[in-house]
């Protein structure tokens, strides 16, 4: 059995496992950057050591740190959240070398799966379709110039580590090609010290759909079913809800099938989640895995009942998973919003700063996972997601509704937050419908009068005003 968990990570998801922790009597360690702390995962945690200044690659990146903390603190695993190390073979391994549990699956699967390309031959060998595109990175330019035509412009250049959303670019053209694609390879090189460039079929107007998995060191996998997520903003996930109104019972049986193929061919272990593209015609095709837990796992949570976490840390001791796939049943819907500090009427700019009043909703259905309270101040040096608001209904309509009332009542003051423009989503009669593709933002945000961003910048007055 696990006894003493360090968390390297911080924010919502560092406060979701220690949480999860807590619930099955692991003692927890928390580690932090100097700008960290005041931050709540270091209230929360039994002990907490500081690893470095306040830069994540000074601080959260830094492996022998993390390393030498559950070392000094007596951790005997490591669970990484997501984004940081989460997805870092080395790391996994190091911690191997070290005699700590990694959790999440072994390093030789987060080093195959990480690798996008590598990731889509596994797909493959599974019997899944993938979007059609270059046979792995780009090596000869010429080359993949002429098997762009033939696939037909545009395609989307993906850098091979990528993640985040970051390092894509779309290509119009032929002539297009050379130049994006330098600065496809500058960028990925920047951004995740690999330089090397992929490219997919632009796939147009496509919904994206992953499918939760849970798999044991036994060799049991089983799918959770799945998670819309085209809401997205600059290919970043703004909206995510299950199930997805896209799908039929047809469709998710053989999708869900094709993940926990994709799963079994890579040998993985620990909650995972493969992501798909569907086209209007209801083709499905792999798009990568991702070996960790997910920022909108809660939704899955809420309509199967299952606590993810939970499970990754029992897998990771060892336990077998207690469930067939006939065992999940889903239940209502659910939505998360995901909150940010971020000013809507400056393009989205993050907006760090220090909360002056916080009211988090609360009632039947509804869930905040987030780190931030009263006085907390926001560093400038991590993402902006500062919250993520997930409402549980009978139906989709509820949720909407009962995610609308949440919305409207809470006030997090001090700096503007995308709360404004998610409940414009939730009022959206196109979103109401749930007809929606990854192209929905960029038609909401035409839709809407520039006035009204600007009125979603900060509120005003005491929290009786803001209500
Ligand atoms: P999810 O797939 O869980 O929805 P996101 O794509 O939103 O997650 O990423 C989760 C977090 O991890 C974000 O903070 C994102 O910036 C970060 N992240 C994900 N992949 C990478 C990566 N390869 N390099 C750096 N940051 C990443
Ligand atoms: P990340 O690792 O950053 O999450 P993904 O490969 O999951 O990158 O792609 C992120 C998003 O980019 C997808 O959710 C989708 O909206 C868009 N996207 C990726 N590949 C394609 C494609 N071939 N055609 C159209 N959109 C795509
Ligand atoms: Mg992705």
């Amino acid at each position: 059995m696990i006894e003493k968990v360090l968390i390297a990570n911080r924010g919502e998801v560092a406060v979701r496992v220690i949480r999860a922790c807590k619930e099955l009597g692991i003692k927890t360690l928390a580690v932090y950057s100097e700008a960290d702390v005041e931050s709540l995962h270091v209230h929360l945690a039994d002990e907490a050591i500081c690893i470095g200044r306040a830069p994540a690659v000074d601080s959260y990146l830094r492996a022998d740190r993390i390393l030498a903390a559950a070392e000094i603190g007596n951790a005997d695993a490591i669970h990484p959240g997501y984004g940081f190390l989460s997805e870092n073979a080395k790391f996994a391994e190091q911690c191997h070398a070290c005699n700590l549990i990694f959790v999440g699956p072994n390093a030789e699967v987060i080093r195959r799966m990480g690798d996008k390309t590598t990731a889509k031959e596994c797909a493959v060998r599974a019997g899944v379709p993938v979007v059609p595109g270059s046979d792995g990175a780009v090596t000869d330019e010429r080359a993949a110039v002429a098997l762009a035509r033939e696939i037909g412009f545009p395609i989307l250049l993906k850098a091979v580590a990528g993640g985040g959303g970051r390092g894509m670019r779309l290509v119009h053209s032929a002539s297009a090609f050379p130049k994006e694609f330098s600065l496809a390879r500058l960028e990925a090189e920047k951004n995740f010290a690999n330089g090397a460039i992929y490219f997919e079929k632009f796939i147009e107007e496509p919904h994206h759909i992953e499918f939760q998995l849970l798999a044991d060191k036994q060799g049991k996998i089983i799918h959770l079913g799945e998670r819309d997520c085209s809401i997205q903003r600059r290919y970043q996930k703004l909206i995510e809800e299950a199930p997805s109104p896209f799908l039929d019972n047809e469709l998710r049986e053989k999708m869900g099938d094709a993940a926990v193929r994709v799963a079994r061919e890579c040998g993985y272990e620990s909650a995972g989640t493969v992501e798909f593209l569907v086209d209007k015609d209801r083709n499905f095709y792999f798009m990568e895995m991702n070996t960790r837990i997910q920022v909108e796992h809660g939704v899955s949570e809420e309509v199967t009942g299952i606590d993810l976490v939970r499970w990754q840390l029992l897998i990771a001791a060892g336990e077998t998973l207690p469930y067939e796939q006939r065992d999940i049943a889903l239940r209502g819907h659910a939505i998360e919003c995901r909150i940010n500090a971020e000013d809507a009427a400056k393009n989205f700019a993050p907006r760090p700063g220090t909360v002056e009043l916080y009211y988090a909703p609360g009632g039947p259905g509804i869930r905040i996972d987030s780190h931030v309270y009263g006085g907390y101040r926001i560093p400038a040096q991590y993402d902006s997601m500062i919250a993520k608001v997930i409402a549980h209904a009978e139906n989709r309509e509820m949720a909407i509704g009962r995610m609308d009332t949440a919305l409207s009542g809470y006030v997090i003051r001090g700096m503007p937050t995308t709360i404004a423009y998610q409940r414009a989503i939730m009022r959206d009669p196109h979103f109401r419908k749930g007809r929606y593709t990854t192209k929905f933002v960029g038609e909401f945000s035409a839709r809407m009068p520039s006035e009204s961003l600007e009125g979603m910048g900060q509120g005003s007055g005491n929290l009786q005003e803001d209500l």
